[in-house]
């Protein structure tokens, strides 16, 4: 009974807030009940609806093709929607510098949708695959409190059932961000080296089809660079899964 008459309390105190302080979406500034996106800025963002290769960019309908991966240790790309859209390229930069962690519902749900969407990762086995997140150097995570790809994973993982592990794929390096770092080769030696594979864990990966995820995909170099480790350690594929792609 008390409990009940807290849920009654705490429901009327919620109304009360929302009444005092209507919810805004964080990037129309418009009243929503969708807090942090309204509905209308979420249908905004168009959903992607193939894979490609990361190399030449061709569109890579079965995930088992091998385009140019002799080439590249990242195999396939996937992303959900392009990081030209206002929208969801204002959403992400509130999402990791303002730190609005809620929205990492409305962003991983462009992911799911983009998976159902296209398929290919449904069809393979549990057993076969992994989810693995581009990790934080442990500074900067602490600095911002979380990791964004992290979140995006966590909750892909937990729709679908996708088995994942967060501590396989450690930063060993606190490198320069990559968009403060300027053309394609620095980009490249900014990431060299940063990563590294947990040695108890690395039976985990052997013969696995890695999904790699992170928010945004631009040059490509710090996911070239995890996949190069992963696959040195035994993963029999590597696809990439984003949020959003941009252009150098
Ligand atoms: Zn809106
Ligand atoms: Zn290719």
């Amino acid at each position: 009974m008390p409990c009940r008459f807290f849920n009654f309390l705490s429901f009327f105190w919620n109304v009360f807030l929302e009444t005092i302080f209507p919810w805004h979406c964080c990037f129309c500034k418009k009243e929503t009940q969708h807090y942090p996106l309204c509905q209308n800025c979420q249908e905004s963002i168009i959903i992607n609806h193939f894979f490609i290769c990361p190399h030449c960019n061709k569109t890579i309908i079965n995930l088992s093709e091998n385009c140019c991966s002799r080439k590249e240790s990242l195999d396939v790309l996937g992303y959900a929607s392009s990081y030209q859209n206002p929208i969801l390229k204002q959403v992400i930069h509130v999402f990791k510098y303002q730190r609005i962690v809620s929205l990492q519902k409305p962003l991983s749900n462009l992911m799911i949708k983009y998976l159902e969407k296209t398929k290919s990762i449904l069809s393979l086995k549990q057993k076969d695959i992994l989810l693995i997140p581009i990790p934080l150097h442990f500074k900067k995570q602490k600095q911002r409190n979380f990791n964004q790809s992290e979140l995006l994973t966590k909750n892909i993982a937990s729709y679908f059932n996708f088995p994942t592990d967060f501590n396989i794929l450690i930063r060993i390096k606190n490198n320069p961000s990559q968009a403060k770092t300027q053309g394609f080769i620095k980009k490249k030696q900014n990431v060299k080296n940063i990563f590294e594979i947990s040695k108890e864990k690395t039976h985990l990966i052997k013969n696995k089809w890695i999904i790699l995820i992170d928010d945004v995909y631009t040059s490509g170099a710090t996911m070239q660079e995890a996949a190069k480790v992963l696959k040195q350690n035994g993963a029999k594929k590597v696809i990439g899964l984003v949020l959003a792609k941009g252009v150098i």
